[in-house]
């Protein structure tokens, strides 16, 4: 039979972009799929904590197998910020179009231009947990560019393109994908685990 997990998100694109990694090797159903409607909070200051909170949250009301992720983008010259604040980086409106808008001005000027996505996979499998890691280094654009994908994506070009994230498909994307290294790593461990 196969292995169902629940993902603790209400993230659309994180759904649509990591079900699009796993396939059809595992069975993912969303909070909504599960019946619950619910804010989880983030309230720590690592994207490990909270990531490990809102599997929590899910598996204590559940008591499934279960798995969320949280991510951040880290830029250089802003000594890592807006990481783990990046979803409200303008405000807690949340809001993608602000949040880009003030990344392009505190970066106004400067050179150094890197920076990288960062993805963390909390899972609670059998009453445990695991968690994995992803990784994708490139560099913040000076305009918007693209109408794809979402938060940051118009901005961050990975490295070994010279498109945005926003300019790509999803499949494209996610050849370079922090959140598609984090998942690989989390399949690579379910079948060690004999999960399928
Ligand atoms: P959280 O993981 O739900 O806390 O949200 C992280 C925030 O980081 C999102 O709201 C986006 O602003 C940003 N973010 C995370 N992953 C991506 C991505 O793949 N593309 C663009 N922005 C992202």
């Amino acid at each position: 039979m196969k292995t169902v997990l629940v993902f603790a998100t209400n993230n659309q694109h994180k759904v649509d972009e990591i079900k699009f990694v796993i396939g059809t090797r595992f069975e993912i159903i969303t909070m909504k799929e599960a019946g619950i409607d619910m804010d989880i909070p983030e309230p720590h200051d690592t994207l490990q904590a909270n990531a490990l909170e809102k599997a929590k949250a899910i598996h204590q009301l559940l008591h499934q197998n279960c798995f969320s992720e949280d991510s951040g983008l880290e830029v250089t010259e802003l000594k890592g910020e807006p990481g783990v604040l990046s979803a409200r980086y303008a405000g807690d409106e949340k809001s993608p179009a602000k949040n880009v808008e003030k990344l392009l001005e505190n970066l106004k000027g400067k050179a150094d231009r890197s920076a990288r996505f960062r993805t963390v996979i909390s899972l609670i499998l059998d009453d445990k947990e695991f968690s994995f890691e992803g990784v994708c280094e490139g560099t913040i654009t000076d305009e918007p560019r693209g109408h794809e994908g979402f938060g940051y994506d118009p901005v961050f070009v990975p490295d070994g393109s010279n498109k945005t994230f926003a300019e790509m498909t999803m499949k494209e994307k996610t050849l370079y994908s922090h959140r598609r290294k984090a998942t690989d790593q989390f399949i690579l461990f379910l079948q060690s685990y004999g999960k399928n």
